[in-house]
């Protein structure tokens, strides 16, 4: 069974702070990769990390806001010049208006575009991708609900493994995946800036998770913050993470 390796390229919220930038997560199995969500700057943050664009099999934006697809144009641009060798590279995306302004940006770059190398995909509830590794399942959250917009947490699966990972979340938390709390997962992912953590807690708490990874850090618990952070989890009942940009998690 092949491990998967999770790097959180990018832990912040909807700013970039002085130890974060914007939110990406980038998922390894074998000689493939995928990611989740594109904040900027995931182009450098990729070559930073030595991760080759000639892996990235699928892209899967959470929501359309600009901390998840900031760096979208730029990726798609080094995906454009060093292209997997088989096969392309699909960029799922919540909403399908967002194709023409993404297209729109990418030729007033003079991107060689069209390219044959990367096509989009619309991100809709339930099944979202499968190919012979991974699949990907979408469950809508509310997070963009006054906007009217759709965002989705997603379900992934792969060498026997589940993995949740929220993307943002209502400020009640009341949005928080029912999938996680009804059905055992090797690994949440949860965003940390739209709820407080204590309203969280009970709920959480009751969940089957085996291990958690806290990202989209909002600033009360960056720096010396964290300590705070972790304190106020340390009653889980499964071992809990703050992720940096850069963190390596192995599972
Ligand atoms: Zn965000
Ligand atoms: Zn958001």
């Amino acid at each position: 069974m092949k491990a998967m390796r999770i790097t959180t390229l990018g832990t912040s919220h909807g700013d970039h702070t002085y130890c974060r930038f914007n939110s990406s997560t980038l998922y390894e199995i074998g000689d493939q990769s995928y990611l989740v969500d594109c904040g900027e700057p995931v182009n450098g943050l990729m070559i930073r990390a030595n991760k080759p664009f000639g892996q990235l099999q699928a892209v899967f934006v959470t929501h359309m806001h600009e901390d998840h697809v900031g760096g979208l144009p730029d990726l798609i641009k080094a995906l454009v010049k060093r292209p997997r060798t088989e096969g392309g590279t699909t960029v799922f995306l919540p909403e399908v208006e967002a194709q023409a302004g993404l297209d729109g940006w990418l030729r007033a770059m003079h991107v060689a575009w069209p390219s044959p190398v990367v096509t989009f995909g619309v991100t809709t509830e339930g099944p979202v991708y499968d190919d012979s590794l991974l699949s990907v399942a979408a469950v809508p959250t509310e997070h963009m609900a006054p906007l009217g917009a759709p965002s989705f947490a997603y379900v992934l699966e792969a060498e026997g493994k589940r993995i949740v990972t929220t993307g943002d979340l209502r400020g009640d938390f009341a949005d928080f995946p029912e999938v996680i709390r009804q059905e055992r997962c090797d690994l949440c992912i949860c965003e940390i800036t739209h709820y407080k953590p204590e309203v969280a807690l009970p709920l959480l708490m009751a969940c089957p998770i085996d291990r958690l990874i806290l990202n989209h850090v909002h600033d009360p618990w960056h720096g010396e913050g964290e300590a705070r952070l972790r304190a106020i989890m340390a009653d889980l009942p499964y071992p809990v993470e703050i992720a940096h940009d850069g963190d390596e998690f192995t599972l």
